[in-house]
C-alpha cells in the first residue's frame, strides 16, 4: 500500500523533471490499472494521434503485471522518456507542454 508522499518520491527520484507532471510529482493511473507519465501520454498512446511516442510503454505499465515501483523503475520511465525530453522531445512533448 503506497501513500502520496511515497509515491511522489518515487516519481520524482526516477524520472527527469523536465515534464511537468514530474516536476509537480504526478502520475495518471487509468481505469484499467495502467500507469502513465500524464494523461497527454495515455491519450496519444490509446488514440495513436502523435505516432511518434515510443508505445512500448504499454508492456510494462499494467497494474495487474507489476508494481508501481517495478513500473517507475523501469527503463521507459528511467531512460526513454527522460531521453527523449533532453534530447528530441515527442510530438506531444512539444505541443502540449512546450519542450524544445
Ligand atoms: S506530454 Fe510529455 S512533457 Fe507533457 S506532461 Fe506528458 S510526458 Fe510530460
Amino acid at each position: 500500500m503506497y501513500t502520496i508522499e511515497e509515491i511522489q518520491l518515487d516519481v520524482t527520484s526516477h524520472c527527469n523533471a523536465k515534464c511537468p507532471w514530474i516536476h509537480d510529482s504526478l502520475i495518471q493511473m487509468d481505469c484499467w490499472g495502467n500507469v502513465w507519465p500524464c494523461c497527454h501520454i495515455a491519450e496519444t498512446v490509446t488514440r495513436n494521434k502523435f505516432p511518434n511516442i515510443d508505445k512500448s510503454i504499454t508492456r510494462i505499465n499494467s497494474l495487474y503485471k507489476q508494481s508501481l515501483d517495478s513500473i517507475m523503475a523501469d527503463s521507459w520511465f528511467t531512460k526513454t522518456l527522460p531521453e527523449s525530453l533532453d534530447s528530441n522531445p515527442w510530438d506531444i512533448c512539444q505541443k502540449r507542454c512546450g519542450i524544445v
